[in-house]
């Protein structure tokens, strides 16, 4: 049978693997001129930047996809493990780092808060029940139908999944700076802690379990090691086709898939299809005539995550005191949060996430210089668009609050910036309003409420990516591509599925 799946982003790459796998023929539509969506590589003036994602998590994840072939992952792409994971810069002056040993990080928590340090076992203990339940029980499932997931509410009522992760931390910690440390998870996929359930609180265990890694060569190296070992089973990619249209036969099924390509319009039949774009732009693309009541409802109701403001750049000496994955934290928090999410302007005073990928990977550093890139969380289009007027302006906020806190004369030392703001992800994505990281993952927006991996009404019509659940981040869109995979299983019997669920792989990668 012939799949057409829709994106290049981490999610289709493994949505694509995956069914190749199973024995269909596919074909990957990308309107980009390259893969990777959100984890494309940027070229600026001779040098190559990861345009989004630099932390890996769940690198069992990734391995599964080479195995699926009978490769190693390793022997295309190797990960290297970062230490620290991140450090945490204060507006006190003070720091903390979030490291590989649970040892070392209470002795982390014990310089700012003896008394938290002592309660942090606990607070990881929280955590990986809630990892057990929300990730491996929860992660792959289909939430299809509304009963799946009442099954799994009292539990994660007992863990205090219905609470917020910021009010979560408090039962634990009572120093800010540390309930700040561990409430960070939901901001790298979209959400704010103020709100997002506490179910996000899993993130930490993640990490404790499997790592926090970096691709050697960028996390684009990852992505292109994906897209060859896809042509090398036989997968054909085709770049520069923006999908604008599904048409579906009287049953409702999708029969073609159609895509501009240089002004011509390209006709892909098809028995299946797996989108991986925005769910929304799905949605807006099949007009609401072919979508149910529900997910009517679901359009106009979601809300967005926020926009993300990146800044590229180059200075002409290198910063080896620097860590890897740095963030500067802004002295305001809560009202911070509510400019990021509900604001009408640019902050002045935004946190900060600098990326500097020689720290890890040194041949990444260039001539005499480093390449950085630095990323700050901003209100999305719907909530503030001047742009045009503010992007120098934002830019000249960040580089300052760069070289008093962290690159002490970057404002001399700079060899070139460029950068991208929502306008990019709403034009070049096809993301609506120009959202970093598709919808929010508030808990009114998971699992069953969030948008679903399969068309109500149109039965061959699969979902993955950030936007659908299990929701953003590397693991999450590659994991959506397993519950695809788990539909199309069933949809169509006589193909089996390639694994059984990431318990097994886990057990398995750890075996
Ligand atoms: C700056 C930044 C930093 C991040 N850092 C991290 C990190 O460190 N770790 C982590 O785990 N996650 C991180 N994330 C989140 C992570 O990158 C995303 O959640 C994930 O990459 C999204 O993958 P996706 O499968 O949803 O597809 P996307 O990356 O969103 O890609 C979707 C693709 O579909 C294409 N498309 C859309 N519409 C059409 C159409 N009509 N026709 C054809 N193609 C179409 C788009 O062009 C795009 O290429 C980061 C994100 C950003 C933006």
């Amino acid at each position: 049978m012939r799949a057409i799946v829709i994106g290049s982003g981490a999610g289709s790459l493994a949505s694509a693997l995956r069914l190749r796998a199973l024995g269909h023929e596919v074909d990957v539509l990308e309107a980009c001129p390259d893969p990777g969506g959100r984890a494309r590589e940027f070229s600026f003036h001779g040098h190559s930047f990861d345009a989004g994602p630099t932390v890996i998590t769940a690198p069992w994840l990734f391995d599964e996809l080479f195995e699926l072939f009978g490769e190693r992952r390793a022997d295309s792409v190797e990960f290297l493990p970062c230490d620290p994971w991140y450090r945490l810069l204060y507006a006190d002056g003070s720091e903390m780092d979030l490291v590989p040993s649970v040892e070392r990080q209470e002795a982390e928590i014990a310089r700012l808060s003896p008394r938290d340090a002592s309660r942090y076992r606990g607070y990881l203990e929280h955590s990986k029940e809630l990892y057990r339940v929300g990730y491996e029980q929860l992660g792959d499932a289909d939430f299809s139908s509304v009963t799946s997931m009442l099954k799994m509410m009292p539990k994660l009522l007992q863990l205090g999944g219905f609470s917020t992760l910021w009010r979560h931390t408090a039962r634990y910690f009572s120093d800010r700076r540390v309930r700040q440390a561990f409430s960070l998870p939901p901001l790298l996929v979209g959400g704010n802690p103020l709100t997002t359930t506490a179910i996000y609180g899993l993130i930490h265990a993640m990490e404790r379990k499997g790592g926090i890694w970096f691709a050697k060569g960028g996390t684009s190296a990852l992505i292109t090691q994906l897209v060859a070992l896809g042509q090398r089973h036989g997968i054909r990619y085709h770049f520069g086709h923006k999908v604008v249209s599904l048409s579906t036969d009287t049953a409702q099924r999708v029969t073609s898939v159609e895509a501009a390509h240089r002004g011509e319009q390209v006709v892909f039949p098809c028995d299946m299809a797996v989108w991986g774009g925005d769910p929304r732009a799905l949605y807006a693309t099949l007009g609401s005539s072919r979508l149910s009541l529900v997910e009517r409802i679901r359009e106009r109701t979601t809300s967005s995550s926020m926009g993300l403001f990146v800044l590229y750049f180059k200075t002409k000496r290198r910063y080896p005191e620097v860590a890897h994955h740095t963030i500067v934290l802004s002295e305001r928090w809560e009202g911070l949060l509510r400019d990021i999410f509900k604001g009408r302007k640019l902050p002045k005073d935004p946190s900060l996430y600098l990326h500097r990928p020689a720290a890890t990977d040194p041949s990444m550093a260039v001539d005499d210089g480093e390449l950085f890139y630095v990323l700050a969380p901003v209100p999305h289009l719907g909530n503030y668009n001047d742009w045009n007027l503010d992007a120098n302006r934002f830019t000249k906020t960040v580089v300052d609050i760069l070289s008093e806190r962290v690159l002490p004369g970057l404002s001399t030392e700079l060899d070139f910036t460029e950068s991208i703001d929502p306008r990019y992800f709403r034009d070049t994505l096809s993301s609506p309003l120009g959202a970093g990281f598709s919808i929010a993952p508030i808990l009114s927006q998971s699992a069953w409420f969030r948008f679903h991996n399969r068309m109500d009404k149109i039965p061959n019509l699969y979902l993955c990516g950030a936007g659908v659940h299990p929701g953003g981040g590397l693991p999450g869109v590659v994991t959506s591509a397993k519950v695809v995979e788990r539909l199309i299983t069933r949809d169509f019997p006589s193909l089996q599925p390639s694994q059984t669920s990431i318990k097994d792989i886990i057990a398995r990668t750890a075996a």
